[in-house]
């Protein structure tokens, strides 16, 4: 109850993983006046938006799923897309999470005025709520590429987080810029649909190989007759991404050098060509960008009509893309695999919190938040994988569970009257940035590689301590850090 004895009101914004997860555990703690904000036609978030060809999980599929909602009928250890998506519309259409959900209208602004977010849509909805959850995503905004004269190309053009499914590949030159997962699972996927794929390469990736086999009509009969199954399957997947986790804080953790020496043996033994297999050995540690887990992709970079390209892109013509060596590669596709703005979270949506701040200041030049959740000046309004949060190569899900639990002890003391609003005090996120910054400097992300990990400092904007430590930090907030009013 609010101080006029009215229940609180929660407004999520996003129906993605994290956005899904806010409302079933809303409906379950009894905050049942809310609603979700969903700017696109139904839930799912990255699964919906991302459709290209090979999209899969790259965390096995029973530890990417809710800890309260553990499926027995996936398909393969990792799962594709469309099964990942499909799983996330079941759970939510089971939890009754849909019918609370305003499809189609985007939150464009949420102001804080007398103690309330005042929030208005793209269409002009406006509502009123004591509690926000961001839910909006981390990797949703997607980065173009600036080459010279990409407007011009004549063929079809498209990133891979907006595939146009109506370009038909069979029988096409497909040009793929970029080297992180998302190319690779392309890569694999096309290659024998296609006259020829180039992939356009800056850097070379450390690639995993991981075996993605189906599971049994029998196993998952299995799993569906004893549920403690599923469950003891999550937790061992659980702790053996925890040690992966633990590994990339410590540059010296014998982990580190076993997934490493498994990715280069991996290279050694299935290229062929010592020249190729020199052009795609990376020069900094495995895991200093985000691992590829691949069990075939340089099965597909070798095959005859595929072409790794290391020349560098200098512009890109009607016809094609040329590089810095002189060539012209002739194509009628051309797909941007090359990732998104990794820092934009919340925004474009305009933030008003206390005394007028706006977002757009506060997180200028970079994102903050106290332990990626709360910030100073915004009060109730919570962010579910915010800046520097854990990210990496481990189930998101897991982090947004932690940290919505966490979230919801803060609810609590609003609901009880306790306070009218919170948030973290500018000392205890001050302090949260220091320690995270000097311990930032001693993880892999820093070891010699560029990637989305590092902020404009050349920072990892990440979770640097083990794992362990973020669910001690998560299972109780510690008031000290927050300012109650
Ligand atoms: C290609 C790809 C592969 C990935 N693979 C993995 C993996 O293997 N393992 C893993 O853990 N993670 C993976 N991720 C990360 C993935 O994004 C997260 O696991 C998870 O799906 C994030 O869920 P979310 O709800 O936080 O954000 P999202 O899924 O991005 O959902 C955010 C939602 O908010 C909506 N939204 C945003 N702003 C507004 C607004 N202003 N108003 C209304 N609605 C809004 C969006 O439309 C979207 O539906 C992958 C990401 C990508 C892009």
């Amino acid at each position: 109850m609010d101080e006029e004895g009215r229940p609180l009101r929660v407004a999520v914004i996003g129906a993605g993983m994290a956005g899904i997860l806010s409302a079933i555990k809303l409906i379950e703690a009894g905050l049942t006046d809310f609603t979700v904000y969903e700017k696109g036609d139904r839930v799912g978030g990255t699964w919906r938006e991302n459709t290209y060809p090979g999209l899969s999980c790259d965390v096995p599929s029973h530890l990417y799923s809710y800890s309260f909602a553990l499926s027995p009928d996936w398909s393969r250890r990792f799962a594709p897309g469309e099964e990942i998506e499909a799983y996330f519309e079941r759970v939510a259409a089971e939890h009754g999470v849909v019918e609370r959900t305003r499809f189609g209208d985007a939150v464009v602004r949420a102001e804080l005025i007398d103690g309330r977010w005042h929030l208005t849509t793209a269409s002009g909805h406006q509502d009123e709520a004591d509690i926000v959850i961001a839910a909006t995503g981390v990797l949703h905004h997607p980065r173009y590429p600036d080459i010279p004269g990409l407007d011009a190309f004549d063929g079809a053009l498209f990133h891979s987080a907006r595939w146009d499914h109506s370009v038909p590949l069979e029988g096409a030159r497909v040009g793929v810029i970029g080297t992180g997962s998302t190319a690779v699972q392309i890569t694999s996927a096309i290659v024998d649909r296609v006259a020829r794929l180039s992939l356009f390469q800056r850097t070379a990736q450390w690639v995993m190989p991981q075996e993605n086999p189906a599971y049994t009509v029998e196993e998952r009969a299995a799993f569906r007759e004893d549920p403690g199954k599923l469950a003891e399957l999550h937790q061992t997947l659980a702790d053996m991404f925890d040690v992966f986790a633990n590994a990339v804080v410590d540059t010296e953790a014998p982990e580190l050098r076993m997934i490493e020496q498994a990715c280069l043996d991996n290279l050694e033994q299935n290229v062929r060509d010592p020249v190729l297999r020199e052009r795609l050995r990376p020069t900094y540690r495995a895991a200093c960008k985000r691992l590829i887990i691949s069990p075939d992709f340089y099965d597909a970079i070798q095959r005859p009509n595929a072409e790794l390209v290391t020349a560098g892109i200098e512009r890109v013509e009607s016809r094609g893309v040329c590089t810095k060596d002189g060539r012209r590669h002739d194509l009628d596709v051309l797909v941007l695999a090359t990732g998104f703005h990794a820092d934009a979270f919340m925004r474009p949506m305009e933030i008003v919190g206390r005394g007028g701040t706006t977002l757009e200041q506060t997180w200028d030049p970079r994102p903050e938040a106290y332990l990626s959740i709360s910030i100073p000046d915004f009060p109730n309004l919570f962010m579910l994988n915010g800046p520097n949060g854990p990210v990496g190569n481990f189930s998101l899900i897991e982090v947004a569970e932690l940290q919505l639990g966490y979230i919801l002890q803060l609810v609590e003391r609003v609901r009880r009257g306790e306070c009218r609003e919170l948030c973290a005090s500018a000392e205890a996120l001050a302090e949260f940035e220091r320690a995270r910054e000097e311990a930032a400097r001693h993880t892999v992300w820093v070891t010699g590689c560029q990637s989305w990990y590092l902020d404009d400092r050349g920072l990892p904007a990440v979770w640097p301590w083990p794992f362990r430590q973020f669910r001690e930090r998560m299972a109780a907030p510690d008031l000290a850090a927050y300012e109650l009013t």
